[in-house]
């Protein structure tokens, strides 16, 4: 075994594994039913698997164009212009990244310089604060409001300094499933109006928003488009969180920034998948039965819950249930997760992970994008705890 010997200086002294691969590694070992991280376990569509290999036959295997193949950018132009009233110019200002994880890290680091201030809603998607630190800029968490994972636009107000040149928002969020209102988007008008600050602008599960609420991407607000990076993933869209396959788009000045690292970063991403998605996304039919889909799954997983002792509020997005254990135990979150997955075969996410100061408000994480079969003998068990 090598060992390294001269002076190493980490660049994320503080962090570990993520807790998604800790939590699916202790499920896949303990054999339990995996509701921690956040992934379908049914199939993509086969139409879809069929465009891909079709393209992979047709000779689509070497590089594709840096920015991503133009006909799926102008189909997720139309896309969002359709459904949310913003023209991208498909040449300049969208480019096809591997997934939204990539995305996300290639915004902050194009545009964030050394003790650069961003912002930043906790309980928070984990990739965020490491991103931000990797690049020399010093994270601001600021804590949404219980129960139902508000945001007090006053504190985000007292936070913003000098030094602030990024907001970082999710919309619906993972992990809590709470929404952004339309309040709340023109709150972020009035705060960022006049200022040098941008947006990130994480929608990846803009199609799944439950209870006939609206999904309020920047995109439908064009003073806050004008300074926003829209980050989405088709892996959620499409059920394939496997392919890696995501977007950003964004104002010129800013895309052309973007695409300066995401060419030494990745250059470009998979060929086959994108020539599928290209054609795929046409289709409207393929993502507008979305938000019945997953509202029907998180209705069945709480009404197998009925009886139970966790305490609940409805998931109004994404495809996550929160659940409260403050009836069952006073342990801490990260230890309940990990004994019910050891003793009780169900696995979660504890949400203490997704805030830097490790905040724990005992409650746990529990992904709904499964089959009924595995959410009713996920429930099952729940209603013994
Ligand atoms: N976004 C997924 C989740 O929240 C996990 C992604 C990952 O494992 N990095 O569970």
């Amino acid at each position: 075994m090598p060992t390294y010997k001269a002076r190493l200086d980490s660049k994320l002294p503080h962090a570990g594994t993520s807790i998604f691969a800790v939590m699916s590694k202790l499920a896949h070992e303990n054999g339990a039913i995996n509701l921690s991280q956040g992934y379908p376990d049914f199939p993509t569509s086969p139409r879809l698997i069929e465009l891909v290999h079709d393209a992979m036959k047709k000779g689509y295997n070497q590089y594709a164009p840096m920015p991503g193949i133009f006909s799926l950018r102008e189909a997720i132009a139309e896309k969002i212009e359709r459904l949310y009233g913003t023209r991208y110019d498909p040449d300049t200002e969208i480019t096809i990244t591997a997934g939204a994880t990539q995305a996300i890290f290639t915004a902050i680091a194009a545009v964030i310089q050394k003790n650069d201030e961003v912002i930043l809603f906790a309980p928070a998607y984990d990739s965020y604060a490491p991103s931000i630190e990797a690049n020399g800029g010093i994270p601001v968490e600021i804590e949404m409001d219980l129960p139902a994972f508000t945001i007090d636009w006053q504190k985000v107000k007292k936070s913003i300094s000098e030094r602030t040149r990024m907001i970082i928002i999710n919309t619906p969020h993972n992990p809590t499933g709470s929404v952004l209102t339309d309040q709340d988007m023109k709150q972020l008008v009035e705060l960022t109006a006049n200022s040098n600050i941008m947006i990130l602008s994480d929608e990846v599960y803009e199609h799944m928003i439950y209870d006939g609420k609206r999904h309020n991407s920047v995109a439908r607000y064009p003073d806050l488009a004008d300074r926003s990076f829209l980050v989405a993933s088709f892996g959620k869209t499409f059920h394939n969180t496997g392919w890696k396959m995501g977007y950003c788009a964004g104002p010129r000045e800013l895309m052309d920034e973007f695409r300066k690292i995401h060419q030494f970063n990745v250059f470009s991403v998979n060929h086959p998948m994108q020539k599928a998605i290209a054609t795929y996304l046409k289709d409207p039919e393929n993502y507008e039965y979305l938000p019945g889909f997953f509202e029907a799954k998180r209705n069945l997983f709480l009404e197998a819950l009925e009886g139970s002792r966790f305490s609940f509020l409805p998931s109004t997005g994404t495809y996550f249930q929160l659940l409260g254990y403050g009836k069952i135990s006073e342990e801490g979150d990260m230890e309940i997760a990990s004994r019910m997955t050891r003793e009780h075969k169900v696995a979660s996410i504890p949400v203490s992970a997704f805030y830097q100061n490790k905040t724990d408000n005992r409650i746990l994480r529990f992904c709904f994008a499964k089959s009924e079969e595995t959410l009713l003998r996920g429930a099952e068990i729940l209603r013994t705890l």
